[in-house]
């Protein structure tokens, strides 16, 4: 039996995860029942999966899935999710930005009946001023472009009830923002707010070409407005079109100046030329997202485990 399941998804964190351990060890060893920790490891090249090897042989509490190879954050969390146990289940970075010490204050939250118990950051130490600056636009830009309400800079550190862990795990979409998803399901939801802190030790697993990627997913996994955003421009560029071609007509038949030949012509080719191919590349985000859906691959391989199964499910597995 285990009441609180801890997931953490790990990629190379070789220097913290024991730190991490610990840390999240004594947080548990504080809650009114049995916990596992579940480490998913994302396809690290570290010597990440031994060390978890090494928890878990010395300790119950420490599960593991083994990803053949990096899957991403997001299918992280989610296989955590199917093979979590708990009847409160807890996500939290492997990295120790998200202090263990909130999940305490989740947990009173979830008694109080809550759902989801979300952790929203007022502040984030230790982290470049151009992420901190694109991560604020990014979860503007979301709020002004999506219909749900996704609540703004806050992450997957959050604890959600077995209720929410079972709707979330029938969403089967591939391309998955598990922030919005927790929101798109509703239920009762509580925001407690902390002061995210820098990185234990090692580096960011989120290059850039990662967080493009990721507000991708996120934005066109809510959204259809950039779509819609074709005929509005269509719309403006024509009727822009149509005043200038009124004024060089007005130049041609009533006055002896006329527009000079072809840097004119050249500028406005390679201009709605610009805009078509824009346009073309929102559709192709759409269309790829389309295209990973209907190949219907698995969200990720495990080639090894060390899990709970919940014995209600264990059959329908
Ligand atoms: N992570 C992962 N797979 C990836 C990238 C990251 O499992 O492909 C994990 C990582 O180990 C960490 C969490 O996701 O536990 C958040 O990553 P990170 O701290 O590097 O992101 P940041 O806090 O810099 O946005
Ligand atoms: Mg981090």
């Amino acid at each position: 039996m285990v009441k609180y399941s801890v997931i953490i998804p790990v990629y190379n964190e070789e220097p913290v995860i024991r730190e991490t351990y610990k840390r999240l060890k004594k947080v548990m060893e504080q809650a009114d029942g049995p916990y596992e920790l579940l480490f998913v490891n994302d396809g690290s090249t570290d010597r990440t999966m031994t060390i978890i090897k090494e928890l878990a042989a010395q300790d119950q509490a420490v599960h593991f899935l083994d990803f053949s190879r990096n899957f991403g954050h997001q299918i992280a969390i989610t296989a955590g999710m199917e093979h979590a146990a708990g009847e409160a289940i807890v996500i939290i970075d492997a990295d120790l930005q998200d202090p263990p010490e909130l999940i305490l204050t989740m947990i009173r939250k979830w008694q109080e009946g809550y759902e989801v118990v979300y952790a929203k950051r007022t502040k984030r130490k230790g982290e470049t001023f151009f992420k901190k600056q694109t991560a604020h636009w990014f979860y503007r830009l979301l709020r002004a472009v999506t219909e749900i309400e996704i609540p703004v800079d806050t992450g997957d550190f959050r604890l959600i009830d077995r209720k929410v862990c079972d709707a979330l795990i029938h969403m089967k979409e591939r391309n998955r923002f598990v922030r919005g998803l927790v929101s798109w399901v509703g239920f009762k939801q509580a925001a407690i707010e902390y002061e995210r802190d820098e990185r234990f030790a090692g580096e960011t697993k989120y290059p850039l070409k990662k967080m493009l990627r990721f507000s991708m997913d996120g934005i066109t996994s809510f959204s259809y407005k950039p779509l819609k955003l074709a005929s509005f421009l269509g719309l403006l560029l024509s009727m822009g079109s149509g005043i200038g071609m009124l004024v060089v007509l007005y130049l041609k038949l009533f006055t002896d100046s006329t527009v000079a030949g072809w840097s004119s012509l050249l500028l406005t080719t390679l201009f709605f030329n610009g805009v078509i191919l824009i346009i073309l590349g929102v559709i192709g985000e759409y269309i790829g997202r389309i295209y990973d859906e209907a190949k219907g691959r698995p969200l990720y391989i495990v080639q090894e485990k060390h899990t709970a199964e919940r014995e209600k499910e264990a059959s329908t597995h």
